[in-house]
């Protein structure tokens, strides 16, 4: 089936056409809405999208969406409700949905005939537990609210833990996996049978790791210290959090390339956070050992994961006693195993591939 995945940003679509889960073309629409952008608005975007690939025989168009909130737990046919739904999502990801919304109703209108379909990255995560999910709140205003744990990167968790328990030969309904999402945002994930169980990020992207530019995990009273003793206004704070937090709040950069460099030649700042972001790691891992009783395999993926052993390296560093091991050769190269043979748990560098997931979840979803 020929199937176009868009992932629709506020100001770029990136697009990929599949032709029966083989990557035919691909392309990115940037600077949408600005002066000598690609597109003036989101309907040009997707027109030109439409001129630069043939679309003849398109099965069906797949959009990533970001909050799903609890009403979707699977890839879902768009309908008018459903853009609804999704429409009403929006407080919980206002950075996020009004463009995969617009994506969505520019696509409808052009391919009036194709089926389109949302896949959201908060799905896969639906198959938590309640106790997994819920932040002992007041449990009225949580409700009403909708405040709990949604978690993200659902489409790359599910795929590298997929990928994973084919790669060892597990059988995909009983794996247990530790999937590390480490890109510009980073999550971790408990997987076990190919089911989410436990998620770092919660009711927004910005819990659980540290990231490029999120703080990941605070205590919510830094909020009210910085309100409070500090005079900052919300939003500004919220700014602090989100786009000057992480990697880059503690160093003045946000890329592990260049925090690398920096520690390898002794910036003490550029050590710390090395340190503060590998060791975040290391927790999760501690607690996901313990929320799936034992891990078959570890696996890194996304731009640090699959690139930087040394984040590899630090962020299992001292966990043998727990079977977790690195071959450092193995690491190195960044082979798809990158433990010794024969240790109790595997772990593993997967490149991971969001838009190939979506397409395979959209066929299956318009096949079955
Ligand atoms: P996104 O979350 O935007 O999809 P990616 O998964 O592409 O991001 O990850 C981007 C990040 O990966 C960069 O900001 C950089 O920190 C990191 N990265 C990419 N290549 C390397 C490398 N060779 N070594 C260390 N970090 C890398």
């Amino acid at each position: 089936m020929k199937i176009l995945v868009l992932n629709s940003g506020s100001s770029s679509v990136k697009y990929r056409l599949f032709d029966d889960g083989t990557t035919i073309a691909k392309g990115l629409i940037e600077r949408i809405g600005e002066s000598g952008g690609d597109a003036s608005d989101h309907t040009e975007a997707l027109q030109h999208v439409m001129e630069s690939v043939n679309l003849d025989g398109l099965g069906a168009v797949g959009h990533r969406v970001v909050h799903g909130g609890t009403e979707f737990s699977d890839a879902t046919v768009v309908d008018d409700t459903v853009a609804t739904t999704i429409e009403n999502l929006i407080p919980l990801a206002p950075l996020h949905n009004p463009a995969a919304l617009s994506g969505i109703e520019v696509a409808r209108k052009l391919l009036p005939d194709v089926p389109q379909v949302a896949v959201f990255d908060t799905a896969f995560h639906q198959s938590i537990d309640p106790a997994g999910v819920t932040y002992a709140i007041d449990a009225d205003l949580a409700d009403r609210w909708q405040i709990r744990r949604y978690g993200f990167h659902g489409t790359s968790h599910a795929y590298v833990a997929r990928e994973t328990a084919a790669l060892l030969g597990l059988p995909a309904t009983s794996a247990k996996v530790i999937t590390l999402h480490l890109g510009n945002g980073a999550s971790a994930c408990a997987v076990s049978g190919g089911r989410s169980a436990a998620t770092s990020m919660g009711m927004s992207p910005q819990s659980g790791l540290v990231m490029g530019t999120r703080s990941g995990d605070i205590d919510p009273t830094v909020i009210f210290h910085l309100h409070r003793v500090a005079g900052l206004p919300l939003d500004e704070i919220e700014r602090s959090l989100t786009r000057f937090a992480g990697l880059q709040g503690l160093t003045g950069d946000n890329d592990m390339r260049t925090i690398q460099q920096r520690r390898d030649k002794g910036d003490p700042a550029a050590t710390l956070a090395f340190d503060v972001y590998t060791r975040r790691i290391r927790e999760y891992i501690g607690t996901y050992l313990a929320i799936l009783g034992g891990a078959d395999a570890i696996t890194f993926t996304a731009g640090v994961g699959e690139n930087a052993p040394a984040v590899r390296a630090a962020a299992l560093q001292g966990l043998s006693p727990l079977g977790i091991e690195i071959d450092p050769e193995r690491n190195n190269r960044g082979d798809r195993i990158i433990s010794p043979d024969g240790a109790p748990v595997t772990v593993c560098v997967i490149p991971t591939d969001e838009e190939a997931e979506i397409a395979r979840q959209v066929a299956e979803k318009l096949t079955t």
